[in-house]
């Protein structure tokens, strides 16, 4: 009987986990530069975390959440995305008494029942970031500059900046009512989704992705026409940083997000490589009063994610190639001629590994061009073959996998030898 993984779900191995590691580096590096600090939450939470955090009429509340009891009869829901979860720790162990804003980062595994397909799965891999008690219009550029750069390191080079405003809960309130009324001939031509997203999420009708609904959204009145004043210099504000960073951005008045908490900014970054309703790599936004839904304090935040895998996928699908770590060019494969020199074999492994240059051994020989072979295979950039002569001397054979140069060095004068050739790769 073999096996196989849960509908929307992957195994990652090989190449893959090089592209995971490097994406979280990257990430992480620059998020340090941010002055942005881990937090790491649990998996679940009690299911109200999310059912009012991210708001009941939400498509992921109603249709994608992985809830069950617990033996105690609890409710509980695996995390559907960070925010909720964030706030719901900040709250409960006070962190707002430090030094506002608190800008914090997470990076984790995010579970939605949703219809997999490419760059859409079941469990995927999200990175965040929360900055927490500030409405400062500097804030909501800082951090969109710092989504933009993150892309930017990865290597990208032809992505887009969707940003909007959908006000404060006061002008938001008003337009909707509009909205409705926009839209209420309309109603026989809507697809169900849209008509039953009418009175309770009715914003998200601007998400739908069938023609006759976005035909007659098209000339729909638009929120930025009706934002409070507040709400229109808070974007005009941060509009003229992102000038001053000279970050490319488009004003996208059509830009909704799927949950119910977020207020004023909001943001998404799509690729313009792929031709699919699943572009968006990343996206987020302010939230001024879930801290305070979730008995808080009153605190102004923003946030965004990005999601892991469709960064990986569109990296893979575009060619673009990962920045090596240097230090890890280098590489040695040794070869065993025989069980009986383990002793000698681990000593030199110990002081490679103790010195951080990766290497891995055969300890025991079946076929030593087969050997080579897999070593060059594997990448490694030295071989290192120990025979009889090499373990009754102390000496090491090191043969160059690049241009099969070879010399015998002296394990015991010359330890440093070895090292610098793995250090420095222009050493012959
Ligand atoms: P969201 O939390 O819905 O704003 O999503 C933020 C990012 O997470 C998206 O732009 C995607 O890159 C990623 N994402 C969201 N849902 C999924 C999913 N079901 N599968 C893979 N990635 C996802």
């Amino acid at each position: 009987m073999i096996y196989n993984s849960p509908r929307g779900t992957s195994d990652y191995f090989g190449e893959s986990i090089k592209y995971i590691d490097f994406i979280i580096k990257t990430s992480k590096d620059l998020f340090k530069l941010y002055n942005y600090s881990e937090i790491i939450t649990p998996h679940f939470e009690y299911t109200e975390v999310f059912s009012r955090g991210i708001g009941e009429n939400s498509d992921i509340v109603k249709k994608e959440m992985y809830t069950f009891l617990d033996k105690k009869g609890r409710s509980l829901t695996l995390r559907p995305e960070g925010t909720a979860s964030v706030v719901r720790a900040v709250v409960e162990r006070k962190l707002y008494s430090e030094n506002l804003p608190l800008k914090l980062f997470y990076i984790g595994n995010m579970f939605r029942y949703e219809k997999p397909q490419k760059g859409r799965m079941r469990e995927f891999k999200q990175i965040g970031i929360e900055a927490i008690g500030s409405d400062n219009p500097a804030i909501d550029a800082e951090a969109i500059w710092l989504l933009h750069n993150l892309f930017d390191n990865l290597g990208f080079k032809n992505l887009v900046l969707y940003i909007n405003s959908i006000g404060c809960s006061e002008c938001r309130r008003n337009y909707i009512k509009l909205l409705e009324e926009y839209l209420k001939p309309y109603n026989e031509q809507l697809c169900d989704d849209c008509k039953n997203r009418i009175g309770k999420n009715t914003l998200r009708v601007f998400d739908c992705k069938i023609q006759t609904c976005k035909n007659i959204l098209a000339n729909a009145p638009k929120i930025s026409n009706y934002l409070c004043e507040s709400c229109r210099k808070h974007l005009k504000d941060v509009f003229s940083i992102l000038d001053i960073l000279d970050i490319k951005y488009v004003h996208n008045e059509n830009l909704v997000r799927g949950f119910d908490y977020y207020t004023r900014t909001i943001f998404e970054i799509i690729s313009k490589d792929i031709d699919s309703t699943q572009n968006a790599l990343g996206g987020g936004g302010r939230y001024d009063y879930l801290i305070k839904e979730f008995g808080g304090p009153e605190l102004s935040s923003i946030g965004f994610a990005i999601g892991l895998e469709r960064t990986m996928l569109l990296m893979q699908e575009l060619g673009i190639r990962l920045k090596e770590d240097e230090n890890n060019l280098l590489s040695a494969y040794l070869i065993s001629m025989s069980n009986e020199f383990n002793s000698y074999i681990f000593k030199i492994l110990k002081f490679l590994r103790k010195n951080k240059i990766i290497c891995d051994s055969n300890f025991n020989i079946k076929n030593i061009s087969k050997e080579i072979k897999f070593a060059k295979l594997n990448g490694y950039s030295h071989i290192l073959i120990i025979g009889e002569d090499e373990f009754n001397n102390n000496l090491i054979t090191i043969k160059d996998l690049n241009n099969y140069t070879q010399m015998k060095i002296s394990w015991l004068d010359e330890k440093n030898k070895l090292l610098n050739l793995f250090k420095n790769p222009d050493y012959k």
